[in-house]
């Protein structure tokens, strides 16, 4: 057993027995008796898996602070409003066990069925914490249809947590795909730079570069998650060559704030982490006391996008209930937008007038478009004419 595995196994906390004598060696047994109530979390820990690792632990700072929200459970969690077990119906998308195959040219690969810590607001609850719901006997369908479908370049390593895997069943996963010729970037999802930084051991960071390009997009929802273990292991792993990114859920209770989301990409571009997504919480079942309005992330997006650097403003998106995939959100910052000119708010909301070319360039593309099956979309005073010739043309027969 590696050293990560043991500290996972020795100093981690899952069942409630620990954690009430946990929060009450640290904060007391009247906080203990009043915030883990061992029988009526009890239905909450049925539902979903609970462990909490050393490093987890370390970032709560006081009882019902940012990470104690993510880690700790509460009864909330069975307040079913409208959630849905799989919100993003990934598994309507499966082709073949342990793979989501939603997009053109890349691919979701669950490879694990277990986390470092259990995230209260996860989104594939459903499949994480057993690991009988993720079946490691069914890689070979996976890697037979990621060999067959040469549109496929791009290949998402999932869970759970891939960096829960040991160094030999991950080189073994690696090489697989290397071995397909149409499969040009690896990415790994995880969150371990946050949950158990130990594991970026030099023998993982040593055996990876063998086979780039590997990205990985982390997972930090609050800077106080960055602590120097955390950051140490980012380091490390920028050393070993890997692109590190950042995906971050908006979650209430826990990073809804400007400030906060401020400093966290702050902290994590000082950790050479380039803020990718900012997500919106998912509608999933259990998960509804996490969620804010999406009013709430465009006034977090409003206050970035001008006010520090744009390394620093990650994309934010709605990942679409029922499987539609990301879409992206923006403030409004466009006032009126004809053939002529475009009007528009910059981040102070000063307005600026930007001038169209004279020359009539068409506003859409449509061999993209007809191939998508998007219709296109005219705007301005031109669009109108030419919508009300149409509308001419079509009465006279
Ligand atoms: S690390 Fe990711 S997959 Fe695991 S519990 Fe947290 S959100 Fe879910």
């Amino acid at each position: 057993m590696s050293d990560w595995q043991k500290t996972l196994r020795d100093e981690s906390i899952s069942t409630l027995e620990q954690l009430h004598g946990y929060v009450a060696e640290r904060f007391g047994t009247d906080v203990a008796e009043r915030e883990i109530d061992v029988q009526a979390l009890g239905p909450a820990f049925d539902n979903f898996q609970m462990r909490i690792t050393r490093e987890s632990l370390s970032q709560i700072r006081e009882v019902g602070d940012a990470n104690w929200n993510q880690f700790i459970p509460s009864v909330q969690e069975l307040e079913v409003v409208d959630g849905v077990i799989d919100s993003l119906d990934e598994d309507g998308d499966s082709p073949v066990p342990n793979i989501t195959h939603r997009y053109p040219d890349r691919a979701l690969f669950l490879v694990s069925p277990v986390c470092a810590s259990y995230c209260r607001f996860c989104t594939r609850r459903r499949k994480v914490g057993d690991p009988e719901k993720i079946s490691l006997k069914e890689y070979e369908s996976a890697f037979q249809y990621l060999a067959a479908h040469t549109e496929i370049r791009d290949v998402i390593l999932s869970g759970g947590d891939p960096m829960m895997l040991s160094d030999q069943r991950l080189e073994y996963i690696f090489q697989r795909l290397r071995a397909i010729p149409h499969i040009e970037i690896i990415r790994l999802g995880s969150r371990i730079t946050s949950h158990l930084p130990e594991r970026v051991t030099p023998e993982f960071c040593e055996m990876v570069q063998k086979y780039h390009p590997i990205f990985m997009n982390t997972h930090f929802n609050h800077p106080d998650e960055l602590t120097p273990a955390a950051v140490a292991s980012l380091d490390r792993l920028s050393k070993a060559g890997i692109s590190l990114g950042c995906q971050t859920v908006l979650l209430k209770g826990v990073n809804d704030d400007p400030r906060v989301m401020m400093k966290l990409m702050h902290e994590l571009l000082k950790a050479r982490v380039r803020p990718y997504y900012i997500y919106m919480a998912d509608q999933v079942a259990g998960g509804e006391h996490f969620r804010t309005t999406v009013q709430k992330g465009l006034e977090i997006i409003q206050a970035l996008r001008g006010w520090t650097s744009g390394l620093a403003v990650p994309q934010f998106v709605i990942d679409s209930p029922g499987g539609g995939g990301k879409v992206p959100l923006l403030p409004e910052y466009v006032e009126e937008i004809n053939d002529e000119e475009v009007v528009f708010r910059n981040y102070e909301g000063k307005r600026f007038t930007y001038k169209q070319p004279k020359q009539p360039i068409p506003v859409t593309v449509p061999g993209i478009a007809a191939q998508q099956g998007v219709v296109p979309i005219e705007v301005g005073k031109a669009a109108k004419k030419k919508r009300a010739a149409r509308r001419r043309k079509s009465a006279n027969g």
